[in-house]
């Protein structure tokens, strides 16, 4: 809930008239994605290296990276790491109960020895009880929730690990996104011809660790930047 609160109410890094300069100086243009000189024509302000502009939030944000409907705000610099510890505290919640559901069922089915349950059907024949039938009419619901919490499990997990990735690749989802839609097609090579592929899709990277630690403590202008 920490994590969500966060999430929902941390500026992303809201480009201003009063903090615009600061911004530009943090990322460089890597001529690819971002050229300098570029203005927003709805804040009127030029956009700073890695920013976008939100249409939802009508403002321009700092190394922008998506906006959520869930916390109804933008994910950018500012609360990117709350953002990847909700997804993962989230997951870890659905394990959690998923887990403590498995075990209040093979608990019952223990103490109920259901393993050994039989029936007599018409015929008068003993049958063994089907185990999953029986749980899921006696309880319903709980059986119900217990295969939505894994299939939730599943897509947080992936989608934590997705927004790791991006972590530590230090890309965010916009860039993700734009070099998949846009493909090498999308990369002038003339102007960086002795730069390879690689090395542009990478241009923000820093190395793991300092991409991590650019997540949990964002660039400000001051900083080094060790390139
Ligand atoms: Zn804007
Ligand atoms: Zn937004």
């Amino acid at each position: 809930m920490y994590f969500f609160s966060q999430c929902c109410t941390k500026d992303p890094g809201t480009i201003t008239k009063l903090n615009n300069e600061v911004f530009l100086g943090v990322y460089p243009y890597d001529q690819v994605m971002f050229y300098q000189g570029v203005l927003c024509p709805t804040c009127v302000l030029v956009k700073p290296a890695r920013s976008k502009h939100c249409r939802v939030c009508n403002v321009c944000v700092h190394r922008f990276d998506h906006h959520c409907v869930w916390v109804n705000n933008c994910i950018g610099a500012f609360n990117t790491k709350y953002f990847l510890l909700y997804l993962m505290t989230l997951s870890a919640m659905a394990a959690d109960i998923a887990v403590l559901t498995i075990g209040l069922l093979l608990h019952l089915v223990l103490q109920s020895n259901l393993m050994s349950a039989a029936y007599v059907d018409e015929e008068g024949h003993q049958q063994p009880v089907g185990l999953f039938f029986y749980l899921f009419l006696t309880f319903p619901r709980i059986v119900f929730m217990l295969g939505f919490l894994m299939f939730l499990f599943l897509l947080l997990l992936g989608y934590s690990f997705f927004h790791l990735y991006l972590a530590v690749t230090n890309q965010t989802a916009n860039e993700w996104y734009k070099r998949k839609s846009h493909g090498c097609q999308h990369c002038n090579p003339s102007p960086l011809q002795q730069q390879s592929h690689t090395s542009l899709h990478n241009f923000y990277s820093r190395g793991t660790f300092r991409n991590l630690k650019e997540i949990l403590k964002p660039i400000t202008k001051n900083e080094k930047k060790g390139r």
